[in-house]
């Protein structure tokens, strides 16, 4: 067998300037790191809340690998479900006020397992255009009736209800929109999907953390619970730094998910370290108020300097804020002019986004400093110039 069709379908892309390459990072994850010997002002992570080095959290991590070890050792259904998983299981209930939450080894599995749980080919699943693609996936591979409505837009959704007698009707958006940072409006689509016996799954990976009291999510920051959101996701890898993810909902869901999630059942779980440093994140989250303060005041500041620098943004109120540039050449030259200045903003082309949509993905954190963000500013200012 020859791998030529490959090695053209390759080139093809590379042509299009559309292929994805990777960095290797020799320092730890943050807002500045080193690759290649050389130190570089980082906008690319998700740390949004710089929990990701923070000390507590890593002492956390070593107690946690001393008590439980390294590894979960076997799935949670098996014989790796830790004491750590549990009370972090725990917490995070509390936390967000639900009855019950199950841990996931990454959002994606989250979103893969919750929706083929839930449905089957009798079954009818709404997805907004733009959700995340873990989210399109798990919708495909249910075997559901696969709709997608407008871009955040409940009347679409509202007549896509209309037309079905599918068994179970679920609703399914991303909380803060991961290549947009807008946030999906969550009262018009509860209430659309409520009225029409359907239930709402957001999937809160960039809001978690972020939005709401003490950094409950976007579900709190628009004042609804369990009842107008009753499949709520989050993820563990961004704003808490460390990783996997969560389901809550009602103790039905999360049995039903234990008994049904194959990305639950069939898989090693998280290491209960990482559960057990997820746990030091959560206390620190909750009670430092000023990393969110802090975070606000630097997008404003961005996004002040973009409009006086005539840049076009995104409507977004979260520490996602892509500059929008249009063709994929566009974005690689501007991401590779900031480069050369020591600064790393990823350039985002289609498929993840729609063609003519290419963005630099602009990511802040509470660790950045307003110093940094002028620097990325006079940079973007330059580097647009020398890519036109
Ligand atoms: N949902 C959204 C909206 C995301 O942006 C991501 C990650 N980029 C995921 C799910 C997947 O989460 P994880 O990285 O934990 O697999």
């Amino acid at each position: 067998m020859s791998f030529d069709e490959l090695r053209a379908e390759l080139e093809q892309r590379q042509s299009a300037s559309l292929y994805r390459r990777r960095r290797v990072l020799e320092s730890a994850q943050g807002t500045e790191v080193q690759v290649d010997g050389r130190r570089y002002l980082a906008f690319c992570s998700n740390d949004y809340l710089g929990l990701a080095n923070h000390p507590e959290v890593i002492r956390a991590m070593h107690e946690g690998a001393e008590r439980f070890g390294v590894g979960g050792g076997a799935s949670h259904l098996v014989n790796g479900h830790s004491a750590a998983h549990h009370a972090l299981e725990e917490a995070l209930a509390e936390f967000t006020g639900r009855e019950r939450v199950l841990l996931f080894s990454t959002g994606y599995m989250a979103n893969l397992g919750a929706i083929n749980a839930l449905l089957d080919k009798r079954d009818a699943v709404y997805q907004d255009r733009l959700n995340h693609a873990s989210l399109l996936d798990a919708g495909l591979l249910s075997g559901a009736r696969f709709q997608r409505y407008l871009h955040n837009d409940a009347d679409s959704l509202a007549q896509k209800l209309e037309r079905t007698s599918a068994r179970r009707r679920l609703v399914v958006t991303d909380g803060v929109f991961s290549m947009d940072g807008d946030l999906a409006d969550l009262p018009a689509l509860s209430s659309v999907t409520r009225e029409r016996g359907g239930w709402l799954m957001v999937d809160d990976a960039h809001g978690f953390g972020c939005l709401g009291r003490g950094g409950r999510g976007i579900v709190d920051h628009f004042g609804l619970g369990q009842d107008e959101v009753p499949v709520l996701v989050g993820t563990l890898g961004k704003a808490f730094g460390t990783a996997g993810a969560f389901v809550a909902g009602s103790d039905d869901l999360i049995e039903t998910l234990i008994q049904f999630a194959r990305t639950y059942i069939y898989t090693t779980s998280m290491p209960p370290a990482v559960a057990w440093a997820t746990l030091a994140s959560l206390r620190l989250l909750e009670r430092e108020d000023w990393r969110r303060d802090r975070l606000a005041s630097l997008i404003r500041r961005f996004r002040d300097g973009c409009s006086g620098l005539g840049l076009e943004l995104m409507d977004s109120p979260t520490p996602i804020q892509p500059v929008l540039v249009g063709e994929s050449d566009r974005a690689l030259a501007i991401s590779a002019a900031l480069e050369e200045q020591g600064i790393f903003v990823t350039a985002i082309r289609p498929p993840t986004v729609p063609a003519g949509g290419a963005r630099l993905r602009v990511t802040l954190s509470a660790e950045h400093n307003e110093e940094q963000v002028d620097r990325l500013l006079d940079a973007l200012d330059g580097a647009r110039g020398a890519a036109a």
